[in-house]
Parts: structure tokens; C-alpha cells; sequence
């Protein structure tokens, strides 16, 4: 066990970790309490558990969390971290403070391997998985920062005041299907009730369409599903995403046909609006045909720019006209806000080169 981190550990590996050592199953709610819940790392407070014990876990487990190298604030609050690993590998996470949420987005891998044709985050090709510890240890790095520096947006006349991370989604850096198990893991780790506590509804996964995962959800955790539809044509979606020459639209549907209902009742497409390539009318139509409207809820991101780009973002009023089309045909339909377009922190423009490392001095 030595050298585990600590952070990977769901509450029954714990337990038997625990039981091991000799030591009851109640030790392994203090021990989550404390980290967890109380947000105290140093040993030193751990009142109730005994110094043997702590001897022991220091031997044991490292509690080691990725470095906030560094953070840009956007001026709508959203906020980016770059986050570094002990190998030297960096992800960008960012956090999204909307009405009454706070919004974490995570990574799941360095670099991502899909290629997907408008996303400056697939740019940089595949790298490596994340391990369960670091995509938690995202999450646990970026709340303490918030602890000592809450999210108060200067503009807002209501000075909303935003202490405590609400709402996790995996839609960061890489393919959260791609690092299934670790994923997994992770997601496991934010919901167990004596620890993190998400509540399901509260944690989102994303994904392009990687059939042969998705045909294990059955098996994660039921958090909510997002599918990065993008178009409901296959030529077109070829183009745009090449695990549509391995998995076109009706495996992906197939595969999504046999989520069990219960978990999975409704779904929410994520569809990019790139001007005369996804917003035609012709497009409308298909995707119309293509979607069920009780399990369906689609929110549309409109083309975020980043440098080099060779996409258009529609007009606001497109935007709207297709959008509006959705809802008059029965659609729950919304347009995602990008926000912190301004620091390359909306969906899609993340990528943790060191070209982005700028300090502000707001945070
Ligand atoms: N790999 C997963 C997780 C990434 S989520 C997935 O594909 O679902 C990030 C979302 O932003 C995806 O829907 C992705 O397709 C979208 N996206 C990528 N580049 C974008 C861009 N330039 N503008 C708007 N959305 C983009």
C-alpha cells in the first residue's frame, strides 16, 4: 500500500484497509469526515483518531494534491486553474459561478486522443490518463483555494457571493470514456455520502460517443449523461468527429437505447452551432427526427473561437432562431453562455500549455 494516494481511496477500500490494521469500520467515516467534510489535511487536528494511527497513514498514503500553478479570472467570474502533477504534466480545471451554482468543470486526461475537428483542447493529441487521486485532487486543490478566496463577481449588483463548488462536470481536458476506470473511481469518490457527497444529480459526464463504454453505464455510478452530439449527419459528423467513422449515429443510438431508464431517463445532447455547417435548416429537421423529445434536453454551445480556428460562430440572432425552432417542436432546448471566452476557459478552448500561465491579480 505504500505510496498509495490517499485521494483514490473509495470508503470500502478504506474499510478494508482499516480492518487490516486492525482497526474498526467507524474509523473510516472520521477519517473521510476530516478530509473531506471538515477539509482538514493536517493530521495535527484529527482529534479522535490516534497517533498510531496517523503514524501509520503517513507511512502509508501520500497526500499529495496536483499544484495551482496558476489562475486567470475572466470578468464574468469564471475562473481557470492550471493545475500541475508530479511528473510534470499539467490540466486546466475552471470553475463556472451561474445564478445559484458554482460549477466545477474537470479533466480526465492530459491531451485527448479524439481529434475532434473545432476543439483547441484535442489539438495537443493524446498524453496520458488521469489517475482517480488527480481528477478528485482537482476538485479538492481548487476548493481550498476557494475557501480562503470565494468567487465575487465586481459587476454583479447583487455582489453574489459564491463560497462552495455545487455542481461537477467532467468536461475539461480529454474523454472522460477513454479513462473509464479511473473515471469511474473518481465518480465514486464524489458521491459516497460519508465523504464528498455529490449528490447524483449534481455531477455530469460528458462524452463524444464511445459506444463500447456506453454500453457499460449500466455498471457507473448514475450520475447525469451529456453526449456531444454536434450533428445529426453523419457525413457531416465524420468530419467534425472521427469516432463517428468507428461509431456513426445509430450505433451511438443503439447503444444509448439500452441505458437502463431508471438512471438514464432523460439525456442531454450538447450541439455545437458552427454557421452553415450545423444550423441549416435541413439540419433542424434531422435532428428533430433524430431525438426523443421526453428523454432528450438539448443544450447548444455556440462555436467558441480560440487561436487558429477555421469555424464561424453564428449570430446571436441564428442562435436564437434555432433554439426557439427546438422549443416550438416540444424540445427542452437551451444555449449554453460561454463563459470565460475572454481567457480561453469555454468549452473546448482549454489546454494547459505554458503559454497560458498568467497570473491575475484579482483572484
Ligand atoms: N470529450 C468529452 C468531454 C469534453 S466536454 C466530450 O466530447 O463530450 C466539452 C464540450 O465542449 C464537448 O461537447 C465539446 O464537443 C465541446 N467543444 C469542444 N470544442 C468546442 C468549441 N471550440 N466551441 C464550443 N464547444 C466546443
Amino acid at each position: 500500500m505504500i505510496n498509495a494516494n490517499f485521494y483514490a481511496l473509495t470508503a470500502p477500500a478504506l474499510t478494508s484497509y482499516l480492518q487490516t490494521k486492525q482497526y474498526s469500520s467507524y474509523v473510516t467515516s472520521q477519517l473521510l469526515s476530516w478530509v473531506y467534510k471538515h477539509q482538514h489535511l493536517s493530521m495535527e487536528q484529527w482529534m479522535n483518531v490516534s497517533k498510531k494511527l496517523r503514524a501509520q497513514l503517513c507511512l502509508d498514503f501520500s497526500f499529495e494534491l496536483p499544484l495551482i500553478e496558476s489562475i486567470q479570472r475572466s470578468i464574468d467570474g469564471t475562473t481557470k486553474f492550471l493545475l500541475r502533477f508530479n511528473d510534470g504534466e499539467g490540466v486546466e480545471s475552471v470553475l463556472i459561478p451561474t445564478a445559484n451554482r458554482l460549477t466545477q468543470c474537470l479533466s480526465t486526461q492530459v491531451g485527448c486522443a479524439m481529434k475532434c475537428a473545432f476543439c483547441f483542447s484535442g489539438s495537443e493529441g493524446p498524453k496520458r490518463n488521469l489517475q482517480a487521486h488527480e481528477i478528485v485532487g482537482q476538485y479538492i486543490a481548487v476548493n481550498r483555494f476557494l475557501l480562503k478566496n470565494p468567487i465575487i463577481i465586481p459587476e454583479d449588483p447583487l455582489c453574489t457571493y459564491y463560497p462552495k463548488i455545487t455542481n461537477l462536470v467532467f468536461m475539461g481536458q480529454g474523454e472522460p470514456l477513454n479513462n473509464y476506470e479511473e473515471v469511474k473511481r473518481a465518480t465514486t469518490i464524489f458521491l459516497e455520502p460519508q465523504g464528498i457527497a455529490f449528490g447524483q444529480r449534481k455531477v455530469t459526464l460528458s462524452t463524444c460517443g464511445v459506444v463500447p463504454k456506453i454500453l457499460l453505464l449500466n455498471e457507473f455510478p448514475p450520475v447525469n449523461l451529456a453526449v456531444s452530439l454536434h450533428s445529426p449527419r453523419d457525413a457531416i459528423r465524420d468530419q467534425l468527429m472521427p469516432i463517428n467513422r468507428s461509431y456513426n449515429l445509430e450505433k451511438l443510438f443503439t447503444a444509448l437505447n439500452q441505458l437502463s431508464l431508471k438512471a438514464y431517463r432523460r439525456i442531454t445532447y450538447e450541439y455545437l452551432l458552427i454557421d452553415e455547417l450545423t444550423n441549416t435548416p435541413e439540419d433542424l429537421e434531422l435532428l428533430i427526427k433524430l431525438l426523443i423529445r421526453e428523454r432528450s434536453k438539448i443544450n447548444l454551445i455556440p462555436f467558441n473561437e480560440y487561436p487558429g480556428h477555421s469555424f464561424k460562430r453564428p449570430s446571436d440572432e441564428k442562435n436564437l432562431w434555432f433554439c426557439n425552432e427546438l422549443g416550438k417542436h416540444g424540445f427542452t432546448a437551451t444555449i449554453r453562455q460561454s463563459k470565460g471566452r475572454d481567457i480561453l476557459a469555454a468549452c473546448g478552448q482549454l489546454k494547459a500549455t505554458r503559454t497560458s500561465v498568467i497570473t491575475t491579480s484579482n483572484c
